[in-house]
């Protein structure tokens, strides 16, 4: 089956992408509370990062991209909130990918009933703070607080260029910002704007959640943390997470473009219906 998953994939890359060795590429599917899927590509290795939207769903955004499960080398999990995990194993064990996860997520997403009740999906253990290669990506997790069993985040590599991707976290830490220094690309929470969450009507035990230590980054503390960060090397930035209740894509642009001294508009969004396109690390 690996044979002939590569055989297809490089048939496809051939046919119709311009991937080659030292490109790395990723997308997203869509990302927010209703969902979240990004895929990360280094020569024929693709991997989804974390998978919480339908099957079908999946399916149809994958096309988007020009992109087949068949293509899909594994997906590697965050944490056990729905929006990371809920279709993962079901998708997994529909196209025989393995999947890459902590064992406190797994564990925790088998007693939540998200786990693989086939079976027949392989699992692989992610240990927080060992890196591992899937194929052609090198893969870094590192740890976050967040309020989830074992819950990590992921740098990708192709060996020359690093993805951080940041979602799903309460405060940064400075090993948060360790990891994240140095990269060549982020995609990074920006879950909501405060004054739009303190006026919202979520009952005050949600906003406490979102807005604790233990929920989920405002466009300030993103700002904060990517001017802590080591940039020279960043060529993409790309606000994700975003509520669609508490926050908006306008907001989240500034924020970041103020961290970076840059205009706006070059600051991309991952939104919840389109994620976001291909973006490219040579
Ligand atoms: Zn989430
Ligand atoms: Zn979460």
């Amino acid at each position: 089956m690996w044979t002939a998953r590569r055989r297809r994939a490089a048939s496809f890359r051939s046919s119709t992408t311009s991937s080659s060795r030292g490109l790395l590429r990723f997308a997203s599917l869509g990302s927010g509370s209703k969902g979240n899927c990004l895929v990360a590509e280094a020569g024929a290795s693709r991997l989804l990062l974390d998978c919480g939207l339908g099957p079908r769903d999946t399916v149809r955004r994958l096309a988007r991209l020009g992109l087949a499960p068949a293509d899909l080398t594994g997906i590697i999990v965050t944490h056990e909130h729905d929006d990371h995990v809920g279709g993962a194993f079901g998708f997994a064990a529909k196209h025989c990918l393995p999947v890459w996860i902590t064992h406190g997520t797994w564990r925790a997403a088998a007693e939540a009933g998200k786990g693989d009740s086939t079976g027949t999906v392989t699992v692989n253990i992610v240990d927080g703070r060992t890196a591992f290669e899937v194929g052609e990506l090198l893969v870094q997790p590192y740890t976050v607080p967040h309020d989830a069993r074992e819950p990590v985040q992921y740098v990708v590599s192709d060996g020359v260029s690093r993805l951080g991707v940041l979602t799903d976290i309460g405060a940064p830490t400075p090993h948060v910002q360790a990891v994240l220094s140095g990269c060549d690309a982020l995609v990074l929470e920006c879950n909501h704007d405060l004054g739009m969450l303190a006026a919202s009507e979520y009952p005050n035990w949600l906003k406490e959640r979102i807005s604790g230590p233990f929920g989920h980054l405002d466009n300030g503390q993103s700002h904060d943390l990517l001017a802590s960060l080591d940039r020279s090397r960043l060529k993409h930035v790309i606000g994700a997470h975003l509520s669609q209740q508490n926050n908006r894509a306008d907001l989240a642009r500034r924020a970041l473009a103020e961290a970076l001294g840059c205009e706006d508009s070059w600051i991309g969004i991952a939104t919840q219906e389109d994620g976001f396109d291909w973006r490219e690390l040579r």
